[in-house]
Formats: C-alpha cells, sequence, structure tokens
C-alpha cells in the first residue's frame, strides 16, 4: 500500500446495505463463498469477451482461472481471478456505491429479505457485500485487463472504505478475507471444497483450492450434443446421479426462445422406492449459468418425475432466487411446462423406436407416471400416450399402449374397454370378458390395482369414452362378422322364457335384499351363470377393493353409495335349475341363489363373509352328496 491512500465514505444506502447484510441471520454464510466465486467467473467470462475483439496484449498468457488459498492459522481467506480486473474508478464505482438502488424502497425490501433468507442477497446486486458476513476486513486488488495501474480497496466494513495504488498486480482481482473469530472455518481448505462442491461445481474455469483443482466435472450440458461423447454422458450421470451404472435414457436439450433453457436428463435404470427405499427426493438441480440455484429441486419439475436425475440451467433465472420464491415464480413454472412436455415426447417417440426397451421401463418407472396421471391434470392428456396394459390382444406379458388400441378398434365400436382382476388367468376366466371374447372386441386388462383409477380418471382417450366393463349400463357393439357356426350356436343355447327370468329375477332380489340393487337377466354372460355389476360406474370394483382394504375390510363410506347389480344369465344350465327348484324345494333354491350370488362377488373381487358361504358351500355339498 502505498501513503497516499485515499479514505472515502460509503453512499449512504451502501452502509445500510452493509448493515443489513453483516448483521443478518448467518444461517446460510456459505454463500458469501458463492458470491465471490460467481463474481470471479463473471469477471472471466467478460475477460474472455473482451479478449475476442479487443486482442488485449497486458498479461494475455495468464491462464483464466480462479485461485482459492485457506490460512488457517492466520484465519485468512483469499480469492483471487485473472479476469477482467477493476481500475481505481471502477472499484469505486462498483464497490462503492449500488449503482440501482436509488430509493429507500430498496432497502426496505432488502432488509425484509435479508431477514429471511440470506440467500437472496445478491439478487439486489450487492452479493460482493456478503463477504463481511465472514470477514472483519476486506482487502480488494485489482488490475483491468487494459494494464492501467493496479489498485486496492480496504474496508472493514464499517462506514468507509480506502483506495489506494497498488504496484506488482497481474491482471484480475485478488479478494483477501480476513475472518472473523466465529468464521475461522472458512480458513480451512475441507470447507471451501465443500462449498465449491456444492454450489460451483461447475463453473466453466479452473477453481484451484491450494493448488489442486476441485470442480473436476464439466458443466456438459451447455455444450453441443453432437460434440459430447457417450462416455461423457456417462460420467457426468454417475456425478449428478450417484451412479454407479449407465443410464437407462438420457434427454438433453437446449432451446433459446422462448426461454433460455439447458437440460440433461437421465433415467436410472432402478426404481430404489419400488425396492422399500423410501420416497425419493427429486434428483434434479437447477442452475443459472453453471451456478447451482436449487439442489434437488422440488420445483423444476412435477413431483411424479422425482425419478429423473439431471440438470436444468436456465440464463433467465436470477442467480440468487430462493427456494420459497421458485415455488410461486411464473417463470420457473414456464421452465417447468417446457420440460416435461418436451420429457413425455421424448419417452414417447423412444417408446415407437423400441418397444421392447420402453416396456422395460415401464414396469420400472410405471407407477411414476400412473401417478402423474392420476394426480396431474396438465399432463394427463399427454402421459395417456404413455400408458401400457395387457389386454386381450397381446400375449401374456405384453402390452399394448391406448393408440394401438384404437388402431385395432372394430367398425362401430366407439368406446374403449377395461377390466380389472388380480391376475391375467382370472381376468380371462371371469364373467366379464365372456361377451367380449365372443364379439372379438379388444378388453384392456387393469392388472394392476392403481390401474383402474388411473383410466377412470382419463375417462377418455382419443375422444373415445374408457369403460369398466363391470358397468351395469354397458353396451357392447354387435359382432358384425359372426361366423354361421356362431350363429348356429347362439341360436341353439335355449333360454328362460321371459316370464320365467322376470319372475326368478325378482324372487333372487328378495333372498338377497340390500345386498343388490336388482337383479337382472344378461345380455352379456355366455358360460357364467352372474355376475357382478356396478351402478353409476364412478367406482369400479377393483377401485370399491382397494378402498375397502384401506379401511382394515370395512366398507369405505367412499363407496357406501356404490351400488350394485347382479346380471343372470338365462341361458346358463345352473340358472335354469335353481328357476325350476325354486318351486320344488325353495329353501335349497335360496342356499343356490345366495351361493351364486357370493361366486360372483368373488369373481368381481369383492368382499364376502367367508364363514357364512364356507358353511352354505358345506350344506350344499352334503345335500349333493347324500
Ligand atoms: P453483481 O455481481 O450482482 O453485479 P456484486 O455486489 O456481486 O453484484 O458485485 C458488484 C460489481 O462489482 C460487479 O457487477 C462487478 O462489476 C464488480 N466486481 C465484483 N467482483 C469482481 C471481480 N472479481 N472482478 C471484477 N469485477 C468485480
Ligand atoms: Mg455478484
Amino acid at each position: 500500500m502505498t501513503a497516499q491512500a485515499q479514505t472515502k465514505e460509503f453512499q449512504a444506502e451502501t452502509r445500510k446495505v452493509l448493515d443489513i447484510v453483516i448483521n443478518s441471520l448467518y444461517t446460510e454464510r456459505d454463500i458469501f463463498v458463492r458470491e465471490l466465486v460467481s463474481n470471479a467467473a463473471d469477471a472471466l467470462e467478460k475477460f474472455r469477451h473482451v479478449s475476442l475483439t479487443e486482442k488485449p496484449e497486458f498479461d494475455a498468457h495468464v491462464p483464466l482461472e480462479i485461485t482459492i488459498d485457506c490460512n488457517d492459522k492466520k484465519h485468512i481467506l483469499t480469492i483471487t481471478d485473472t479476469g477482467i480486473g477493476m481500475t481505481a474508478a471502477e472499484l469505486e464505482a462498483n464497490l462503492g456505491t449500488i449503482a440501482h438502488s436509488g430509493s429507500g424502497k430498496f432497502l426496505a425490501e432488502l432488509a425484509e429479505t435479508a431477514k429471511k433468507d440470506v440467500n437472496l442477497i445478491g439478487k439486489f446486486g450487492v452479493g460482493f457485500y456478503s463477504a463481511f458476513m465472514a470477514a472483519k476486513t476486506v482487502k480488494v486488488q485489482s488490475r483491468s485487463w487494459d494494464g492501467s495501474q493496479g489498485h486496492e480497496w480496504f474496508s472493514d466494513g464499517n462506514g468507509s472504505y480506502t483506495i489506494s495504488v497498488c504496484d506488482g498486480l497481474h491482471r484480475g482481482t485478488k479478494i483477501v478475507m480476513e475472518l472473523k473469530e466465529d468464521a475461522h472455518d472458512y480458513g480451512q481448505k475441507f470447507t471451501i471444497e465443500r462449498i465449491i462442491q456444492q454450489y460451483s461445481t461447475f463453473i466453466p474455469f479452473p477453481v484451484k483450492v491450494e493448488g489442486k483443482k476441485v470442480n473436476t466435472v464439466e458443466a456438459i450440458w451447455t455444450r453441443a450434443k453432437s460434440e459430447i461423447k457417450d462416455e461423457e454422458y456417462t460420467e457426468f450421470y454417475k456425478f449428478v446421479g450417484n451412479a454407479y451404472d449407465e443410464p437407462l435414457y438420457r434427454y438433453h436439450f437446449s432451446a433459446d426462445s422462448p426461454l433460455a433453457i439447458n437440460a440433461l436428463l437421465f433415467v436410472p435404470k432402478d426404481n430404489f422406492e419400488s425396492i422399500g427405499l423410501g420416497r425419493m427426493d427429486p434428483g434434479v438441480n437447477l442452475y443459472c449459468r453453471r451456478v447451482l440455484i436449487d439442489q434437488h429441486s422440488k420445483n423444476i419439475l412435477p413431483e411424479w418425475l422425482r425419478f429423473l436425475k439431471g440438470v436444468v440451467d436456465s440464463e433467465d433465472l436470477p442467480l440468487n432466487i430462493s427456494r420459497q420464491s421458485l415455488q410461486d415464480n411464473a417463470l420457473v413454472a414456464k421452465i417447468r411446462k417446457v420440460i416435461t412436455k418436451r420429457f413425455i415426447k421424448f419417452m414417447e417417440e423412444e417408446a415407437k423406436n423400441d418397444a421392447e426397451k420402453y416396456q422395460g421401463f415401464w414396469k420400472t418407472f410405471g407407477i411414476f407416471i400412473k401417478e402423474g396421471a392420476t394426480s396431474d391434470y396438465e399432463y394427463q392428456a399427454e402421459l395417456a400416450k404413455l400408458l401400457r396394459f395387457e389386454s386381450s390382444a397381446t400375449e401374456a406379458g405384453k402390452m399394448t399402449s391406448l393408440e394401438d388400441y384404437v388402431s385395432r378398434m372394430k367398425e362401430g365400436q366407439k368406446e374403449m374397454y377395461y377390466i380389472s382382476g388380480p391376475s391375467r388367468a382370472a381376468v380371462e376366466n371371469g364373467p366379464y370378458v365372456e361377451m367380449f371374447k365372443k364379439r372379438n372386441i379388444e378388453i384392456i386388462y387393469t392388472l394392476e390395482p392403481i390401474d383402474d383409477f388411473v383410466l377412470s380418471h382419463l375417462g377418455t382417450f382419443d375422444e373415445k369414452n374408457l369403460l369398466s366393463a363391470d358397468r351395469a349400463d354397458l353396451r357392447l357393439p354387435e359382432n358384425t362378422d359372426k361366423t354361421e357356426q356362431e350363429k348356429a350356436d347362439d341360436a341353439g343355447k335355449e333360454k328362460l322364457a321371459e316370464a320365467v327370468q322376470t319372475s326368478l329375477c325378482k324372487w333372487m332380489k328378495e333372498v338377497l335384499g340390500e345386498k343388490v340393487q336388482e337383479v337382472k337377466p344378461s345380455s352379456r354372460l355366455v358360460d357364467s351363470p352372474a355376475m357382478i355389476v356396478s351402478v353409476g360406474g364412478q367406482i369400479t370394483s377393483t377401485m370399491e377393493r382397494i378402498l375397502s382394504s384401506q379401511n382394515h375390510g370395512k366398507h369405505n363410506p367412499m363407496t357406501m353409495g356404490n351400488k350394485k347389480d347382479m346380471e343372470i344369465n338365462p341361458a346358463s344350465g345352473l340358472i335354469k335349475k335353481v328357476a325350476d327348484l325354486r318351486v320344488k324345494d325353495q329353501d335349497f333354491a335360496k342356499e343356490l341363489a345366495e351361493q351364486i350370488y357370493d361366486n360372483a362377488m368373488i369373481q368381481a373381487g369383492l368382499l364376502i363373509d367367508p364363514q357364512q358361504m364356507v358353511s352354505r358351500n358345506y350344506r350344499i355339498l352334503e345335500r349333493i352328496a347324500g
């Protein structure tokens, strides 16, 4: 330092800012390192920029980097960059005044914000002052890229600062902080490394702590896709996803307008939620120009995409936006929408390109897509295209999309059908699919409990209603291509006379009482004697089963109003016999009617009273055996 140090007062507002910053909560004090390293990176970026046009000669060979020295004995932290530097006038203008302040409102807002979230300080363009959160005194030695004389700015944060000539400097800026007693941590290499890893790993210049480069992973998402090798992607995935293997899919995209977004997303191979590790944290981090804003961000993607790993970077975001304000930031919402839609589209295309690979994805992560389809109305229609189900047209274990189902729909078929069951075999042998088989109409098998919720939530696909086959009001399209043999078979099956059907139904309803709303002759059953159908159509049998099981086996209040009918098959041998017995042996006929009801309930996957059923069943067996 030379003798002619000039002492200057901070601009009044700057003094207040300092006051606020120094006395604000220290919960996130680490962020001062991020602020200073970001400033250093900005300065390097600016130098890179001028050197393109100006071809500076002074210190032209000095490498572009950030160097951090920790003196744990003297408790001094030094951050040096070889960036654009500052002249004396710039030191004064940039560090002594607050350019865009002007009003008391600015200060009031800053004070309010600092109380709530120190993280936000940089938003006000006052990031530099955060150095005083940890430092007693701050020295800024700087020399401009133009080679003019170097200067030192010095302050203890108390109202004034000095600027003096400083010789022997290279291009760039050195910030020397004498740490406060309670901030000695920041004189430790270990602490600084940790903070750099957390916030500044992807700074596009080497950051060296005690001579060792600590930001070894490159921010590859900012590079052109064509220039990035597969191994580089994998390497990056391992870093960002804490992974040891390769990702299943990767999606890298860049957009300039309407928003500047770079996103690099990975689908991992495994779903750790499914192996019982509990609910995952989101795996995508949010950056602004390679500086971390929000780790494991809850805001940048919808919750159901929490299985993704990767980064989203947008230059349009303010660097120092806080977590709370990310939540209701309109820009973040826009970015989220763009990325989510693009990602869904990407998966749709991947599914078309390699259906088998997609099926692997579906097995592992389909549950998240279903979660989205039932919980996130915004993307429901798009997500429907990603859904996969087994159906009567697929082989066991193979799946179809709803789109493919539509492409196979018969002429005259206006609706899409599904039926649930615990397994493919159970569904195929149950009463509900008989007419579908007979009429050769495809029916989707919803074999996972959540599937019924998904399809009933969707309601429609491609403007076609999605209907559960256990609905009472189902009307199947006529079979237009019946063979002569089938027509003959239909004619040959003798049904009960209509009058007998009517009286039998009435009697059965009396026997079953409140258990059913109505007993009706069926136009859908082929072989089975009876089936249970839901009236109202909102809650399918599967949904009722799930809701009941959540309610410890008792009927769930949500399903109480869900009325059921029993349809009986007037061509079934058993039904005909019951009609006969009703006249000859009323009591036994009643037992049979109740047993038929219980059997139909079992086939619908619904609750019955097993004790009562088994006792009755033994009575029936005894009678037959005797
Ligand atoms: P912001 O970065 O938002 O502009 P800061 O308070 O962090 O606000 O910094 C104020 C100004 O000081 C910067 O805009 C920049 O012009 C200057 N500055 C800070 N650090 C450096 C540095 N390491 N090299 C050159 N200029 C710097
Ligand atoms: Mg800054």
